[in-house]
């Protein structure tokens, strides 16, 4: 049963697994293993075990897709209709939405039986998992280090064979980070790809959902069912979605890939090393290499830390003690309500997003941050505007350095914040971003990062495959796992 989905799937179509045993068997591993890792911060069980049973009878009368009885788990972000949603949050820690997100619909749908929901960093604000209420999450290759995050608590589960695949959401990184760090693959689409309806909001210019799973082509399986128009997101992009699966194999002979010089000045050397390595099969596979400058990358970590911040403090005002979600007991007046609901639902890192938001926005400010940000981010754009004109795709790296021990960074905002310097800039140009596992520096994982242009995941997942048919990297396991 370690296996991929693409895998289980077969078994499950050749009635050599039932799901409901597939179900039982991650139940399991969440039972034993999960008190440690604390990737889940709820647990479905019955309800999976029902949904299992019910995917079994519609296999058995001939109506299965390839995702029927699919065991996967949704991030604590997707409200889900009669099971907490937290996002990981004081503020919400018991908080039962009255429907579900599109993504946990359009999953439904497809046949996916839903395990649980994912730990992760609060309101998805963190690279490490630390920035939980529900305490934080460990890497499965290590326990002494972070799985990333925010999304951490998903990658963990897939990476330790708690899940055959899950959801994530990227508003900076919080996608390819954790799966960099996991040795998993996990893929942002476009902005405006999958519908960000029912996904709790951090920044919505930068959210949006996608897959965690073991290789490019699971993620393509949960990611054709994920996308697609959305009349409820007003962001939503109608345009067809593409069967991800169907151009997997397609040759890369003659593929332009982009090298952007400025990703690759002072890299982790073994990290530089592994994505050389890398460049060498893509060569052997008949792409060619072109180095590229994105010049306005620099400027992602200040305009991303203004545009973000100045969204979730407006997104998070919602949290007031009246309408749902956390109140502080017994209020003396409107504004104790709002100042101690407030003060006593929001952790460190929330309130210090939501409190430079608010500066950055202020009337005296907005034109020195909040506008000069919004034209960087223009910059930023207009790079890779300019990159996609001459290469097809962009290799980088995802990250800065493999998984850090916990408490590393939780003292040094800045220091975290650096770990996205690779992933910013695709959010903020809205572009789609690809993270899959190029190798291990000793024990712990190296991810690298593929970069498209808009609507091409099928490109991505492509490119990602093909190199994932001649490297095994994506297949290890952790030990002890
Ligand atoms: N680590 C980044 C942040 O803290 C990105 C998080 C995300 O993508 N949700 O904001």
């Amino acid at each position: 049963m370690f296996k991929t989905i693409a895998e289980l799937s077969q078994e499950l179509q050749s009635k050599k697994i039932s799901s409901l045993e597939l179900t039982q068997f991650y139940l399991k591993r969440i039972q034993e293993l999960d008190k440690d890792l604390n990737c889940f911060i709820t647990v479905t069980e019955e309800a999976a075990l029902a949904a299992a049973k019910a995917a079994d009878e519609k296999r058995a009368a001939g109506q299965a897709g390839r995702l029927t009885g699919i065991p996967i788990a949704q991030k604590d972000i997707f409200c889900t209709k009669g099971v907490k949603t937290t996002c990981a949050s004081q503020m919400l820690h018991n908080f039962i939405a009255p429907y579900d997100a599109t993504v946990v619909k359009n999953l439904k749908q497809a046949g996916t039986v839903m395990l649980g929901k994912t730990n992760m960093d609060e309101f998805a604000m963190g690279s490490s998992n630390e920035n939980s209420h529900f305490g934080p999450v460990k890497n499965p290759w290590d326990k002494e280090r972070v799985p990333g995050g925010s999304s951490g608590g998903s990658a963990a589960a897939v990476a330790a064979f708690l899940a055959a695949g899950a959801t994530g959401t990227d508003t900076g990184g919080s996608i390819r980070q954790p799966a960099a760090l996991c040795g998993i693959t996990g893929i942002k689409p476009t902005y405006g790809r999958v519908s960000r309806y029912g996904m709790i909001a951090f920044a919505s210019s930068l959210d949006q959902g996608g897959p965690l799973a073991r290789s490019a082509e699971d993620a393509a399986l949960l990611l054709n069912a994920m996308s697609g128009f959305d009349e409820r997101d007003s962001t939503s992009v109608d345009l067809p979605v593409p069967d991800y699966t169907a151009t997997l194999n397609d040759s890369i002979k003659g593929l332009r890939i982009g090298l952007p010089k400025e990703y690759f000045a002072g890299l982790n050397s073994e990290i530089a090393q592994r994505l050389e390595a890398a460049r060498h099969e893509y060569e052997k596979l008949g792409a060619q290499f072109k180095e590229i400058s994105l010049p306005a990358m620099q400027l992602s970590i200040p305009a991303y830390y203004v545009i973000a911040p100045a969204e979730c403090s407006s997104n998070l005002a919602r949290y007031d003690g009246v309408r749902y979600g956390y109140r502080c007991p017994e209020p003396q007046n409107l504004e104790d309500l709002y100042k101690r609901t407030r003060s006593d639902g929001f952790g460190n890192e929330v309130k210090r997003r939501i409190m430079i938001g608010t500066y950055v926005l202020s009337a005296g400010y907005y034109d020195a941050y909040y506008l000069k940000a919004q034209k960087l981010r223009r910059l930023i754009r207009d790079d890779f505007v300019r990159a996609f004109k001459e290469v097809d795709v962009i290799l980088s790296p995802t990250t800065p350095s493999p998984a850090f021990p916990f408490g590393e960074k939780t003292n040094d905002p800045i220091s975290m914040y650096l770990s996205d310097i690779y992933t910013l800039a695709v959010n903020l140009a809205g572009l789609p971003g690809i993270s899959i596992p190029a190798g291990f520096n000793n024990h712990l994982p190296i991810g690298m990062q593929l970069i498209g242009n808009y609507f091409e995941e099928a490109r991505l997942l492509n490119v990602a495959h093909v190199y994932q048919t001649v490297t095994d990297w994506h297949t290890r396991k952790p030990t002890g796992i």
